[in-house]
C-alpha cells in the first residue's frame, strides 16, 4: 500500500470530516477511494457539476444516484442528511465554490458538516478533490490536506502493461526494460497512458527506443504544467573555462548518488548556491553538472511560482518539488532565486507573507528530501538574498563566481572558438584575453560570435583584429558596476568558497560615475 493510500485510509477511518486531496488525477483518486472502501462498511459516492451525484454498483459500474442534485448546495444537503452515515462523498473540482465572497451559504455548510461530525462523530466524510490546493481562510483549520504523488515505477509499469494489451503489442515487440519506465517518471496516470499509447501506435512496439518519443512527450507535459522546464543538457564540465575549484567538488561528488556510495555511508549531496554576475557561466555549470552526472536537469522558475490567487504560490512550489521528487535522480536548477524572494522585504506587508512561506516550504522540503535531487540555485544579486537561504547547511556549499582571471579568459576564448571549428595562436588568445579584463564568459563569448557574422559578411575567416574590435565596441557589466563588484567581493569572503582557486585581477577604473552612484546604496545584510 502506498503512504498515500495508507494516510487516506487511516483519515477516513478516523472519521476526518472534511479532507482536501490535490491531484488532477480523478479517475486515480477515485480508484484509490473505492480500494479503500471494498470491504463495504462504507459507501463512496462522486459529485461534479455537470455530472451530478453518481455512485457504483456490484459490478463496478457508475450509476446516476438521483437526478437534481446539479448544484453544489443540494449535494451538500444530501450529505448533510442526519440519517446520512457511512459516506464517503468526493466532490470534483469543487475549489471555484470555496470563495467566501461568492459563495458564503456553501462556506457555512462545510463549516457545519465540520461541527455536526465532531460533536456526533459521524460517520460520514467529504473529499474536496481539485487540481490546485485552495483552502478558504474560513475553513483552514478545519480541512486535512493531501496530496496525491505522481505514479511511481511499479504503477508505471502496470499501465504500460494495459497499453500493450490494448494495442496487442507482442512480446517481443515489448522490453521491459527501466530506462523506458523511468522516461515516464514525472507524468500523471492519464498522460503516461497518452505518452505510451502514442509511441504504440506509431511504433507498433515499446522498447528502449521509444525512450526518446517519450521524453519528448515529458518535456511538453512539464512545461505546460507552468513552472519547470525539462532539459536533457549536453553541455560538459569542458565547455566551461576556468572555475576548477568548483569543477573538482562537482567531480568529487560524481558518484554520490550511487549505491556505492550509500553502502560506503556518504550521504547524497544536496545541492550548491552559484553566486556571481551575470553571464559568469552559473547556468553552464548547472547544465555541465547534469549531463556529467546523466541526470535530466529541470529548471525551475521562481518568477512563475509566485502566480496569481492567495495560496497558489505554495502549491506551485509544492507540486514542481513533487515533480522533481518524482523525476528523481535530477538536477533542480533554481535560476535566479534571488527573482523570487525580493518580496521577503517586505513580507508580511506586500505580499501577506507568501514569499517567506513559499521559501520556508523550500527549505523544509531540502531538511528533509530523501529522494536524490541535487539542486543548484543561482543568483546574480546577493543583496536581495534572504539571510534563511544562505544559512550554514542549508545547501552543501556556497560558492562565489567572481569575473574569470587572464588565464580562464584564454580557456573560454579557445573553447568558443573550438566550439566553432576555430583556433588561434596561443599569443594571439593571450593578447584578447589581457583586452577582455573585466568581461564575463558570455561577454567574451558575444564577442566572438560578433566578430564571426562580421567576417562572414566580408567574406573572409575570422581574425584576431576581428576579435579585439568587438571587444573594444562593448562595454562589459563589470565597467559600470565595479563598486557593486568590489562588495561582493568583500561580502563573500568567508560567507562563500571562490568557485576558482586564482586570485580575482583588480578591475579598471569605472567610467560611469553615474551608475555608480545609485548603486552605492547596495545593501549587503
Ligand atoms: P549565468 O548563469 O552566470 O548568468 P550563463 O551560464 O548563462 O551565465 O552564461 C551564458 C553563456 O556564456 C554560457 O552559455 C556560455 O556559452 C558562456 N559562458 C559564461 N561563462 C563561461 C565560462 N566560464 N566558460 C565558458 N563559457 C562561458
Amino acid at each position: 500500500m502506498s503512504d498515500f493510500s495508507d494516510r487516506l485510509g487511516t483519515l477516513i477511518e478516523a472519521k476526518t470530516p472534511i479532507i482536501q486531496i490535490v491531484s488532477y488525477e480523478t479517475l486515480r483518486v477515485y480508484s484509490e477511494v473505492k480500494k479503500l472502501l471494498k470491504n463495504g462498511d462504507k459507501t463512496p459516492y462522486v459529485w461534479n457539476l455537470y455530472e451530478g451525484l453518481r455512485t457504483w454498483d456490484k459490478n463496478n459500474k457508475e450509476k446516476t444516484v438521483d437526478e437534481g442534485y446539479n448544484d453544489a448546495s443540494a449535494v451538500l444537503e444530501w450529505f448533510m442528511d442526519p440519517d446520512r452515515n457511512d459516506t464517503v462523498l468526493i466532490l470534483e473540482d469543487f475549489h471555484p465554490f470555496l470563495d467566501i465572497d461568492r459563495q458564503p451559504e456553501l462556506i457555512s455548510m462545510l463549516r457545519s458538516i465540520y461541527k455536526r461530525s465532531v460533536v456526533g462523530s459521524g460517520s460520514n466524510t467529504l473529499i474536496l478533490l481539485q487540481p490546485e490546493m485552495k483552502i478558504p481562510s474560513e475553513l483552514e483549520k478545519e480541512i486535512q490536506v493531501l496530496e496525491l504523488p505522481l505514479p511511481e515505477e511499479e504503477e508505471i509499469r502496470t499501465l504500460v502493461k494495459s497499453v500493450i494489451d490494448t494495442f496487442n503489442i507482442g512480446p517481443r515487440d515489448y522490453d521491459d526494460n527501466k530506462r523506458l519506465i523511468d522516461a515516464a517518471l514525472g507524468l500523471t496516470t492519464g498522460e503516461v497512458l497518452s505518452a505510451f499509447s502514442c509511441a504504440a501506435v506509431k511504433r507498433k512496439r515499446l522498447a528502449v527506443e521509444e525512450v526518446p518519443l517519450i521524453v519528448a512527450e515529458k518535456k511538453q507535459v512539464i512545461s505546460k504544467r507552468g513552472n519547470l522546464e525539462y532539459y536533457e543538457p549536453e553541455q560538459m564540465m569542458t565547455d566551461i573555462g576556468g572555475l576548477d575549484n568548483l569543477k573538482d567538488w562537482l567531480d568529487r561528488r560524481n558518484k554520490a548518488f550511487s549505491q556505492e556510495a550509500a553502502d560506503f555511508g556518504l550521504d547524497a549531496p544536496r545541492g550548491i548556491m552559484l553566486l556571481g554576475l551575470p553571464g559568469t557561466g552559473k547556468s553552464l555549470a548547472a547544465k555541465a553538472v547534469a549531463n556529467t552526472w546523466q541526470m535530466p536537469l529541470l529548471r525551475l522558475d521562481m518568477g512563475r511560482i509566485f502566480g496569481g490567487i492567495v495560496g497558489q504560490s505554495e502549491s506551485n512550489m509544492r507540486a514542481a518539488l513533487n515533480i522533481a521528487e518524482t523525476i528523481a535522480p535530477c538536477v533542480l536548477w533554481i535560476d535566479e532565486i534571488e527573482k523570487g524572494m525580493s518580496g521577503m522585504q517586505s513580507s508580511g506587508a506586500t505580499d501577506g507573507g507568501t514569499t517567506s512561506r513559499v521559501l520556508g516550504t523550500f527549505l523544509t522540503w531540502m531538511q528533509e528530501k530523501k529522494k536524490p535531487v541535487f539542486v543548484v540555485a543561482t543568483a546574480n544579486n546577493i543583496s536581495l538574498l534572504p539571510p534563511e537561504l544562505l544559512r550554514k547547511g542549508r545547501v552543501d556549499e556556497i560558492f562565489f563566481v567572481d569575473l574569470p582571471t587572464k588565464k580562464e579568459r584564454c580557456e573560454i576564448i579557445n573553447i568558443h572558438l573550438n566550439k566553432r571549428n576555430r583556433s588561434l595562436p596561443e599569443n594571439d588568445v593571450e593578447t584578447i584575453a589581457e583586452k577582455s579584463l573585466g568581461y564575463t564568459g558570455a561577454e567574451i563569448e558575444e564577442a566572438i560570435k560578433d566578430a564571426m557574422y562580421r567576417a562572414f559578411s566580408e567574406d573572409r575567416d575570422i581574425t584576431v583584429g576581428d576579435i579585439l574590435d568587438s571587444i573594444g565596441a562593448t562595454t562589459p557589466l563589470s565597467r559600470t558596476m565595479s563598486e557593486v563588484i568590489s562588495q561582493t567581493r568583500e561580502w563573500a569572503k568567508g560567507r562563500a568558497v571562490p568557485a576558482s582557486p586564482e586570485t580575482p585581477e583588480p578591475l579598471p577604473e569605472a567610467k560611469c560615475a553615474y551608475v555608480l552612484k545609485q548603486e552605492r546604496g547596495n545593501p549587503f545584510d
